[in-house]
């Protein structure tokens, strides 16, 4: 009898000192990225200067994309360790909720509708809604817009704002800013709108338009990602690395960079 025991009290040595008795530690969400050794990230591709591909190289350039870089070389010391998922605006939460993307950097406007769904980081740039005309156009405000008619990109803040503000302005949705700005240029529209951001993008190559002087809302960017109030890795560790960009000057940086107020 004794010797069962001892052999009882053996075996289960052997079994604590293996490891075998323990549970499989469940893996964060920083974690199991690290683990992956690369970070997905939702990115505009027709955002200019935010996030647009390089005709030359093929590569995925801009503020935004900067912006994943420097949350890369936090969780790696190595920008490099993305792999970018180019989004158009109506995307963006699908790509997030679907888990096909761990976060979207993408002229992301944080809303309460879209906090619902989706979680977000600390803000990182404020932008605001405004609107483009051609330079001799008579449209000025954004009242003159109300029996005009002006694109959108559908899904975006721009369109619904514009629902509620001016619901006698007729709406051309589009579903990306490419086929949106052609649209204009052909003449189909008196206006486009969107945020500022993209709209100062598109002037640096349009030269015969002009921007609207006033803005009809903040559109506060940040990095959205799925919301898992249990495990909050990735978002703390996207806002350290909001937080240290803008403390060692690396926004700033970014800003000049991509000539972005
Ligand atoms: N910031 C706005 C939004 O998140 C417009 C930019 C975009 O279309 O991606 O809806």
């Amino acid at each position: 009898m004794k010797r069962f025991l001892l052999s009882i009290l053996a075996l289960s040595l052997i079994f604590l000192a293996t490891g075998c008795g323990k549970e499989k530690e469940i893996k964060n969400q920083l974690e199991q990225i690290i683990e992956r050794d690369y970070i997905v990230v939702a990115v505009k591709a027709d955002s200019k200067p935010f996030g647009f591909i390089n005709k030359k190289t093929g590569a995925n350039e801009g503020f935004d994309i900067d912006i994943a870089k420097e949350i890369a070389i936090d969780i790696f010391g190595n920008e490099r360790k993305i792999k970018f998922v180019p989004v158009t605006t109506g995307e963006k939460i699908e790509a997030i909720t679907s888990g096909k993307v761990d976060i979207a950097v993408a002229t992301f406007t944080i809303t309460p509708q879209r906090q619902y769904l989706i979680d977000f980081s600390n803000p990182y740039y404020i932008a605001g809604q405004s609107a483009v005309v051609k330079k001799n156009s008579n449209i000025h405000h954004f009242t003159d817009l109300k029996n005009k008619t002006t694109v959108v990109v559908l899904g975006s803040t721009s369109e619904q704002n514009l629902r509620r503000i001016l619901p006698m302005a007729r709406l051309s949705g589009y579903k990306n800013y490419e086929e949106a700005f052609a649209a204009f240029k052909e003449g189909q529209a008196d206006a486009i709108s969107t945020d500022n951001t993209i709209l100062s993008g598109f002037l640096i190559d349009n030269k015969n338009y002009r921007m609207l002087k006033n803005k009809i809302s903040q559109e506060p960017y940040a990095v959205g990602m799925k919301r898992n109030e249990n495990d909050e890795s990735l978002k703390k560790s996207v806002n350290m690395t909001i937080n240290r960009i803008q403390r060692d000057g690396t926004l700033i940086k970014l800003r000049k960079k991509w000539k972005v107020n």
